[in-house]
């Protein structure tokens, strides 16, 4: 796929923030890319300066081959879906869907003929005469898409689509949005803080902090292969453990020096040297735990500990295992039919941890 949206070291100020501060990326046509962070990262500023309702201080927005930094926002092949929806209230859901056509004063029928091609692919056909007030959340948000999309944009921005939405209903808006997104084919960029929903939805994830992105990448390196501590953490639970390396065991594995812990081995992916600062992180469910002290093994990592903590949260336990005095580890344990059969573990009881060296992640600090 060729790349098709590029910011070119965008920033903008306002007063004393730098809401977004030097970002460069590169979107490919036809994906869904999501802009991930938490609340006040900058999202919503770069999101303004692509629609064109904010300019960059600093940097170029090109789109298709054009440099559209300084073109007006009706101007831009750019449509946006809000929050809100922000549909008009006193029209119904075919004169919401018609409105931008109207607007640039098209013929009658090829309006007709496109709200109906509209109404069929958010499948609202039924619905068509309903004003917003007599329809639900999630149609209300799919008449907000099709509004959107009726102009023919080349990108759609959807800026957190699904925050008014309850739970069960933004994992059915999820699955509409992508089939939505195979039949027109368009770029969708997708805002959210919700790291679920940029997960299940995107082709690629930009997280952002602090004005700055932090990792690009798809959602499963964004998560198997986190580039910092803020992208390990905000992406998902882990551990963080700081220590030294001890020795370079080959070119492939080191041993680090924990303080309070035994000496773990490591994939070095770092290459890092005898006597180096590491900053690692261990995703709660990359450990095994276990009542009976697991076979010898080379490549794993074994630690006894004593459970702090139990909490079962349907399809998966939670457990806490103190380390010595200075460790609690989170590890959780998908529940299959197997463990049926077993003693389970519970509060206070003896249990070994054991990891395997390559599920570590040593971190940029
Ligand atoms: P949220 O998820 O809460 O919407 P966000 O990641 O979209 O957050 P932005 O809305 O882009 O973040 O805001 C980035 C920073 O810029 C914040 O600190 C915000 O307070 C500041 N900011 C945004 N717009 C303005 C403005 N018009 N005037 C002053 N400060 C602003």
């Amino acid at each position: 796929m060729e790349d098709f949206l590029w910011f070119k070291e965008i920033s903008k100020t306002f007063a004393t923030t730098r809401a977004v501060d030097n970002v460069s990326l590169a979107i490919q046509r036809g994906e869904i890319f999501s802009i991930l962070g938490p609340s006040g990262c900058g999202k919503t500023t770069l999101l303004r300066m692509l629609a064109g309702f904010e300019a960059p201080d600093s940097g170029r927005i090109i789109l298709d081959n054009s440099d559209i930094t300084d073109l007006p926002p009706n101007m831009r092949k750019v449509n946006t879906v809000f929050q809100n929806y922000a549909l008009f209230p006193h029209m119904t859901v075919r004169e919401n869907i018609a409105f931008g056509l109207k607007v640039a004063k098209r013929p009658k029928a090829e309006i007709r003929d496109e709200v109906d091609r509209m109404l069929t692919l958010i499948q609202m056909q039924d619905h068509a005469d309903k004003k917003p007030a007599q329809i639900s959340g999630g149609q209300k948000q799919r008449t907000a898409i099709a509004r959107a999309l009726i102009l023919k944009p080349s990108v759609l921005l959807l800026d957190e689509p699904l925050a008014a939405l309850d739970l069960k209903l933004r994992q059915r808006m999820l699955l509409e949005l992508s089939l939505i997104h195979d039949e027109v084919g368009i770029t969708f960029i997708y805002v959210t803080h919700d790291q679920g929903e940029a997960m299940s939805i995107s082709d690629r994830i930009a997280v952002m902090n602090n004005g700055r992105v932090e990792q690009i990448g798809t959602p499963a390196e964004i998560y198997e292969a986190p580039k910092s501590s803020f992208v390990a953490a905000f992406i998902g639970d882990t551990n963080f453990f700081d220590g030294r390396i001890s020795d370079v065991v080959d070119a492939e594995y080191c041993r680090i020096d924990v303080p309070g812990l035994p000496r773990m081995l490591c994939f070095n992916d770092k290459k890092l040297a005898k006597g180096d600062l590491v900053h690692l992180s261990i995703r709660p469910e990359k450990f095994q735990i276990a009542l009976e002290q697991p076979a010898a093994n080379p490549k794993y990592n074994v630690l006894p500990g004593v459970v702090e903590d139990v909490i079962y949260q349907g399809d998966h336990t939670r457990y806490w295992v103190s380390i010595g005095d200075d460790w609690r580890i989170s590890i959780s344990r998908q529940h299959t039919r197997f463990m049926l059969d077993e003693k389970p573990i519970q509060w206070r009881d003896q249990v070994f941890i054991s990891w395997f060296a390559d599920d570590g992640f040593m971190l940029e600090r």
